[in-house]
């Protein structure tokens, strides 16, 4: 017997109707390229991607074609979202921190028809466009009298002109909800970068997952600002989830400095916010060196990559804000797991609870996990035993674009397929994950795994540290030993001594680095991540003075 509800497809523009007519009044704002502060509703934003939907379509658009963007957090990025996944096409958005060669790459393996791009980027569209020959036209993202001139680009259009030329009477089609909406390529640490390919449904059961009070906690009394970009999975899905609950949006522009986003933070009144560690460590640091205090923020999810302990206490004792620590990837939409206490932990010590929040976290009802050996047999949840990290739900892919890399999936007794993510991790008899290391980080010592995420949270705990990475390095007779790598904050006096003396007792004697190198600067990937890659490369003629 079928139910006799209404069948009505779950699908992104639906997000942003419901954002027009229910909270219509409710603020985007967004820090201009042309130098000013922005704002407008969600009725205006949605009457704008309408139009703009209507002018590309006229522009020969079709439903899946793919439509790629090289552009900052801002409003017209937003329309670009809703109008090219509204319409039924794909918007492709492309992390401009690549190489102009990946991204040429990418663009091709994509089969973008058109590029939307933030002016800062002309230099690099200039550069790939004759790489690019399926791209038929580039739109410029910025007010007519600022729009810029080219002799390299064929067809150079202006954003503002062509939604000048859309009908406002445009409506939303009907389309099927397993149709695709969006394209983004992993960081692809390994090989080339390959695609996952969401779905309407996908994207929308994923903006309803992260809403939930154990999840973002989004709600219609909040002013989200995400400093992570709209090029990294989506800006984790807040273009989605805060129109579905009706919050204001704070949108920072190409100005991810400390002091441009504290101002905002001040301004416009945010409470929550999201990003990647390292964009945290420039925020802590102008914030306190400035002897300064956020008003209105309380709360942020910090992911992407292992958020230091440091980083939370500071928070959390210095500011009063909470951090919600969250796990995810490109595959996953990106949300996996984050980190929030349950009713049995309240009546915990603080230490304790610290220690929970430090994971990585639980899973919210769509997506399932667990942690496999190397055989396949699934890992005890004690804690302490770690294994494979494999998921599966709604908005894990199932395989990537153009099926390249053939079937990603593990298929358990039942038949049922799971994500092997990569990760290494232990799960707790609560739930709660903690990733010990990106399986290719882990450092194998005599067997045995050494943490590279700990050994850099201890680092990070220091006061002279600004940041620290470990690698594995191969040693004779331990096959590979953790070399620590510092940037020491500036001014700030360390010695490889006096840190080393910093781990004793905090963690097993067999973990302790065997060296410690100072460094200026360490390597960081389009999004903001340690490029362990990279590292090893400047170190690959090091020996250990244990070796
Ligand atoms: P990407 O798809 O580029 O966002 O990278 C996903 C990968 O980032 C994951 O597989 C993890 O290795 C890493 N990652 C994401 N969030 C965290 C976190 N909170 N702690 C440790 N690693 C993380």
């Amino acid at each position: 017997m079928q139910g006799l509800m209404m069948d009505m497809p779950l699908l992104i523009s639906t997000i942003l109707q419901h954002a027009a007519r229910h909270h219509g009044d409710t603020e985007i704002v967004s820090r201009r390229l042309e130098g000013d502060i922005h704002r407008y509703t969600y009725a205006q934003c949605e009457a704008r991607a309408r139009r703009m939907a209507d002018a590309l379509t006229r522009l020969g658009v079709h439903a899946g074609d793919r439509v790629a963007t090289l552009a900052w957090n801002g409003y017209r990025h937003m329309e670009i979202y809703y109008a090219v996944g509204g319409m039924g096409a794909v918007v492709h958005t492309i992390n401009p921190r690549l190489h102009p060669d990946q991204i040429a790459w990418i663009a091709n393996h994509a089969g973008d028809s058109y590029l939307a791009f933030d002016i800062s980027f002309l230099p690099i569209v200039e550069a790939i466009a004759d790489k690019c020959p399926n791209i038929r036209g580039w739109i410029a993202m910025i007010d007519p009298d600022r729009q810029p001139a080219s002799d390299k680009l064929a067809n150079l259009i202006n954003y503002e002109t062509l939604i000048e030329g859309g009908s406002a009477d445009f409506r939303w089609p009907e389309l099927d909800e397993r149709s695709a909406v969006a394209l983004c390529y992993t960081s692809g640490t390994t090989g080339n970068p390959k695609g996952a390919l969401y779905a309407h449904r996908s994207t929308v059961l994923h903006a309803y997952g992260a809403a939930l009070p154990d999840a973002m906690g989004a709600s219609a009394r909040d002013s989200i600002l995400p400093v992570v970009p709209m090029f990294h999975v989506n800006a984790w899905g807040i273009p989605y989830t805060a129109p579905l609950v009706g919050a204001k949006l704070v949108f920072p522009g190409a100005q991810l400095d400390g002091k441009s986003i504290y101002e905002l933070f001040e301004s416009e009144g945010v409470t929550y916010s999201a990003g990647v560690p390292t964009v945290w460590l420039g925020l802590l640091q102008h914030v306190k060196q400035n002897g300064l205090k956020f008003s209105t923020l309380k709360r942020t999810v910090i992911g992407g990559s292992a958020c230091p302990p440091a980083m939370i206490r500071s928070f959390n004792d210095d500011f009063g804000v909470d951090v919600i620590h969250a796990w995810g990837m490109t595959e996953l939409s990106p949300l996996g797991t984050l980190s929030r206490l349950q009713n049995k932990h309240m009546s915990l010590p603080e230490a304790e609870q610290q220690k929970i929040l430090e994971k990585q976290g639980h899973v919210i009802f769509g997506v399932d996990m667990k942690i496999v050996d190397d055989a396949g047999s699934e890992i005890a949840w004690d804690g302490k035993t770690y294994g494979n990290l494999l998921v599966r739900g709604p908005w894990v892919i199932r395989e990537y674009f153009r099926g390249e890399g053939g079937d990603p999936l593990e298929y358990d007794s039942e038949g049922r397929g799971w994500f092997p993510t990569g990760d290494v991790a232990t799960i707790d008899a609560d739930g709660y994950m903690q990733i010990t290391d990106r399986s290719k980080d882990v450092i194998k010592s005599g067997g045995e795994w050494i943490s590279s995420i700990d050994l850099e949270n201890l680092a990070i705990a220091h006061p002279a540290v600004a940041n620290a990475a470990v690698i594995g390095v191969v040693h004779p007779k331990w096959d590979e030993r953790p070399l620590l790598i510092v940037v020491k904050r500036p001014g700030a006096e360390l010695t490889k001594e006096e840190l080393l003396k910093f781990y004793e007792g905090k963690i097993a004697k067999w973990w302790m680095p065997d060296d410690v190198q100072f460094v200026d600067a360490i390597p960081l990937g389009a999004t903001g991540k340690i490029l362990k890659t990279k590292l090893r490369e400047q170190f690959k003629d090091y020996t250990l003075p244990t070796a």
